[in-house]
């Protein structure tokens, strides 16, 4: 019999396990909804999406199904590593073994919403405007509010995803089952959106197209910027919680001068009407996100962000989302579908990576100048000396995490040395001290 699938979140995440229930043989019937509407329709919003890097490890996911990984290559734009722009003006540029595709979250999205529709057939229903509100486990029926005229819905389902986020409303409910145990923490940089125009070949500034730009301050204040497809340049602004300096940029000329004499090379280029749409820009938090299970009962899973919420700074979070549809399929292949079995397996395969994608985001980056120095040695000496003496000099954990043979965990334990002094000193940085 055909089994109801309600996927709550069109998400990456929500969107890529849709793709792979549609592959397994006519077995599901699959409702997926969002509370937004939907991004292929309504004009684009800068203030709700920013750009992300998919590393090999989210690659892999998406060309496990056909016509994806090209679709999603459309809209990208190839990465090969990162320039550290330094306070002298000199930079350093670190090259990736593996190229990586840097695109807009939105833009991702559209792409795997478009061939699913393409694909679906009779078999995918998407549904816009609709908030999920409550889940009942006993009876298998998760609620829904209609934003566009109020009204509630209820849907009966075999299999439920939460795949909503990290502010998951369906994760929320395992509340009220016993023995679900779930950590929630605002990192402790928050961030802003920017976007820059075109580069002014007048104004000598020759930033590589094919890497991840990054500007630091002593206080942690960090900018990154990516290439865009249509010549732009856009990233984000992250900032300590504690430093109200950013937020509190009231108007244009606040922004244009602290851009000015903060990070002089944006400020050159940042035009007016993008310094007035910076101060209006909302601030965003993220949150982290660690549970001991990703299943309730037979017949509910949590994936993604809502499963394993990270912080941006390792650029893992969607990569570990997109892994995590390949990875419920490869349960279902193991267990013929019995999605009892599938559930329960999947917390057994994934939690401990959950957690370590969130540890290693958490606490790859140093804030103390001093380790971070020690993180730019460290990975310069994996890269030349690790392929000589491999059983001295571990790969670097940039390369490890991002291309994908190992998993998180096996990464984690590799280095759990360098996370635990990290987690010590990042534990005594005064604006760590709540
Ligand atoms: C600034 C920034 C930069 C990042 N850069 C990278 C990067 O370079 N590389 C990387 O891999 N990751 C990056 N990430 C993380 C990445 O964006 C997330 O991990 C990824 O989007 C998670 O996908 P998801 O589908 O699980 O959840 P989401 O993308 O959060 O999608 C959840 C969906 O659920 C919907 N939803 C939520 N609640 C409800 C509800 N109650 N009812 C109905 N629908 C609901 C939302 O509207 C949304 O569409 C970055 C994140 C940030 C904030």
């Amino acid at each position: 019999m055909v089994k109801k699938v309600a996927i709550v979140g069109a998400g990456p995440s929500g969107v890529l396990l849709a793709h792979y229930l549609l592959h397994r043989q006519e077995k599901y019937q699959i409702d997926i909804f969002d509370f937004r509407s939907d991004p292929e329709t309504v004009p684009f919003s800068k203030s709700r999406t920013f750009s992300i890097v998919l590393s090999q490890r989210g690659i892999n996911a998406l060309r496990q199904i056909e016509g994806l990984e090209e679709a999603v290559k459309a809209v990208s734009l190839e990465t090969n590593g990162a320039v550290l722009h330094q306070k002298n003006g000199k930079t350093r540029v670190f090259s990736r073994k593996y190229s990586q595709l840097s695109l807009d979250r939105t833009s991702l999205v559209i792409k795997l919403l478009e061939q699913l529709t393409i694909k679906g057939g009779n078999q995918v229903n998407l549904h816009f405007n609709h908030q999920c509100t409550q889940v009942d486990f006993a009876a298998k029926q998760v609620k829904f509010k209609k934003l566009d005229s109020e009204a509630e819905i209820t849907v009966d389902y075999d299999l439920l995803i939460g795949a909503d986020g990290a502010r998951s409303v369906v994760r929320e409910s395992f509340l009220k089952t016993e023995n679900f145990q779930c950590k929630q923490n605002y990192v402790v940089n928050d961030y802003k959106s920017i976007f820059l125009p075109p580069l002014d070949p007048k104004l000598g500034i020759n930033w590589q197209k094919g890497k991840v730009h990054s500007w630091r301050l002593d206080n942690g204040t960090t900018v990154l910027l990516v290439y865009q497809t249509d010549s732009s340049w856009s990233g984000v602004v992250l900032f300590p919680h504690k430093d109200k300096t950013i937020p509190e940029l009231a108007n244009k000329q606040e922004v244009l001068s602290y851009f000015r004499h903060n990070f002089p090379e944006i400020g050159q280029i940042l035009p007016e009407s993008e310094a007035e749409d910076f101060a209006n820009r909302p601030v965003s938090r993220v949150l982290t996100v660690r549970c001991n299970r990703y299943h309730q009962g037979d017949s509910v899973l949590l994936i993604g962000d809502a499963a394993h919420g990270v912080s941006p700074s390792l650029g893992q979070g969607c990569n570990a989302a997109l892994e995590d549809a390949t990875i419920f399929n490869q349960i279902l292949d193991k267990y013929s579908d019995n999605l009892a079995v599938a559930v329960e397996q999947f917390t057994l395969q994934r939690q401990a990576d959950g957690i370590a994608v969130v540890e290693l985001s958490d606490y790859a980056f140093p804030d103390s100048k001093k380790l971070f120095l020690e993180l730019l040695f460290r990975n310069s000496l994996s890269k030349y000396l690790s392929p000589i003496f491999p059983k001295f000099f571990l790969p670097s954990l940039f390369e490890l995490v991002a291309e994908g043979k190992l998993s998180y965990s096996e990464i984690f334990n590799l280095y759990q040395n360098w996370i635990a002094k990290v987690k010590k000193s990042n534990s005594m940085q005064p604006h760590k001290k709540l």
